[in-house]
């Protein structure tokens, strides 16, 4: 009987273990509230031609492990699974809001609006676009924001 009893006690336990094993996983399924914020400037920057549910559609999951060399990638739906959008953790950690902001608007640029790399430079050697391979300084994002998010939804026609 004790060992019965013993037994309905720890498989009551693994099974809540289990339990909140699976609120945690949904729990994470949702972006962070910071995330959350870029995601409804996004859509007053397309002018409401998005909308949230369309957006938070696509997944916003961190990684750890990296050389910091790709700081964030989108990788595109397939027939199977909704687009992701990965970010490395260390660098998102060190980014301020504006950088946070690019980062975000460059991987919805390739997710949401199927835009591609555009790598053209100012003669102040900031670039042209959002959509650079490469991500550039707080100076240029401050200096050209204004100009960054009409050329990121003109461009792929949104406005
Ligand atoms: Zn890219």
């Amino acid at each position: 009987m004790k060992t019965i009893n013993k037994i309905l006690k720890y498989s009551l336990i693994f099974l809540l273990g289990i339990v909140s094993y699976q609120c945690a996983f949904l729990e994470s399924l949702k972006p962070p509230q910071i995330i959350i914020q870029i995601i409804e400037k996004f859509i007053r920057d397309s002018k409401g031609e998005f909308t949230y549910e369309q957006i938070t559609a696509i997944k916003f999951n961190f990684y750890y492990e990296t050389d910091g060399a790709i700081i964030a990638v989108c990788k595109y739906p397939t027939l199977v699974s909704p687009a992701v959008i990965e970010l490395d953790f260390n660098v998102w950690e060190i980014q301020s809001d504006i950088e946070r902001k690019a980062t975000i608007y460059h991987e919805l640029g390739h997710c949401l609006l199927h835009e591609g790399h555009r790598d053209s430079y100012f003669k102040d050697h900031c670039p042209t676009s959002l959509m650079n391979t490469y991500s550039t300084t707080e100076g240029c994002l401050k200096k050209y924001w204004k100009y960054y998010v009409k050329e990121l939804f003109i461009y792929s026609g949104v406005r």
